[in-house]
């Protein structure tokens, strides 16, 4: 089955809901079970809310089927996903290899707590290739990839990371939010766990924190494991909004891709603009690679402006009507925020002020009036 199919089709609710089309929202913390036998046996497909109710389950069986994966658990943010992702392949005395272009909270999470706990990250240069063997020590346990990177865009050779990482046993977890698994499959590309931020694409709304980590076979197990010990738990009302965003998923991607690129392209023509960072640009250093590996585009994308005064970007960004400020992305509506990469491992050099945009869902014409007219304030007289 296509994936536009599987959108639609996956995650539906069982005869027991009277032929509802969408699975209903559980709020239940409790399952009552007939018997003792039932409550002590192990065959009751729900056991406890905080498990799992028919609403988690749809949304966890959408995902996983999107992925190709074995299991898919569900989490309260992405940020969680990216945590218990890490979380459950290392522990006390191993090491870590995350990505220098990697979401800042995973960064931060990395020196912070998991360092409390004993587990020594060290951060590698995302266009390092094949050369991240280098890297590799007897306790490292995991390999961490983001796709393109956070805030810059720069698109790391996958296959040649998840192959070094496999010739060395080594765990591969893959943050796979921009492309979202429409785009990109990091499971069909030998990753171990595919995390995603649902908060972006699949909810697609702005209107729920979620997140989910998707574990190949074999991997299930730690993950699951995992999972229940640290007692997470998504909420019957966010697990349908998310399913319900999944549902159109492809043709808000496929919109917002074709937008995003609409105006990254017209923005290269602007000598306000010293660069635009998006791996579908055919002039983009990472574009040989998006081409490779992905089937298409996300409606994310990154600008550095000619060299600025703040007040000028102020005038520029204060001013912008379709535009909104403010994090977070993926959702219907348009957004722009200032982008401050954080690089310890690698350099990223930009001029000017460096600005994230996501495209939303108006129409292409308007967020370029909007954008010209910024434009034109931005290089006007204070
Ligand atoms: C936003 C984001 C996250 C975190 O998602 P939240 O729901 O905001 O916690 C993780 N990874 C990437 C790449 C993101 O863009």
């Amino acid at each position: 089955m296509k994936d536009e199919t599987l959108l639609i089709t996956s995650g539906r609710p069982g005869p027991a809901h009277f032929g509802a089309v969408s699975t209903p929202v559980y709020r239940t913390s409790t399952i009552l079970h007939e018997t003792l036998a039932a409550l002590e046996g192990a065959s009751q497909p729900f056991t406890y809310g905080r498990r799992a109710t028919p609403s988690t389950r749809a949304l966890e069986e959408a995902i996983a089927a999107l992925e190709g994966g074995a299991r898919t658990v569900l989490v309260p943010s992405g940020l969680a996903a990216c945590t218990l992702a890490i979380l459950s392949v290392c522990g006390a005395g191993q090491h870590l290899l995350v990505s220098d272009g990697v979401y800042g909270p995973t960064r931060a999470f990395c020196q912070t707590v998991l360092k409390r706990y004993g587990v020594e990250t060290t951060f590698y240069d995302p266009l390092i290739g094949a050369g991240i063997a280098g890297q590799f020590r007897p306790e490292t346990a995991a390999l961490f990839i983001e796709t393109p990177s956070s805030l810059t865009f720069e698109m790391p050779d996958v296959p040649a990371l998840v192959a070094a990482a496999r010739a060395h046993g080594i765990t591969t977890l893959l943050d796979n939010t921009w492309a979202t698994p429409l785009l990109f499959k990091p499971l069909a590309a030998g990753v171990d766990l595919a995390i995603l931020a649902a908060t972006k694409y699949i909810a697609g709304h702005s209107d729920v924190n979620i997140g989910a980590v998707t574990a190949a076979p074999g991997h299930e197990k730690a993950l699951v494991e995992t999972h229940g010990r640290l007692g997470l738990t998504v909420s019957g009302d966010d697990a349908f909004l998310a399913l319900r965003g999944l549902r159109t998923l492809a043709l808000r991607l496929a919109r917002q891709g074709e937008t995003g690129l609409a105006l990254a392209c017209w923005l290269e023509t602007r000598p306000e603009v010293a660069r635009v960072l998006h791996p579908a640009l055919p002039g983009d250093p990472g574009h040989a690679v998006w081409r490779r590996d992905f089937s298409g585009t996300a409606g994310l994308f990154g600008i550095a402006l000619a060299p600025v005064g703040k007040p000028a970007l102020a005038r520029f960004m204060d001013g912008l009507e379709l535009f909104g400020m403010g994090y977070s992305w993926g959702g219907f509506e348009s957004l722009i925020v200032p982008a401050n990469p954080v690089r310890t491992a690698s350099t990223f050099a930009a001029d000017g002020p460096l600005l994230r945009i996501s495209a939303g869902l108006e129409a292409p014409e308007d967020l370029i009036a909007d954008l010209s007219a910024g434009l034109a304030r931005l290089t006007a007289e204070g």
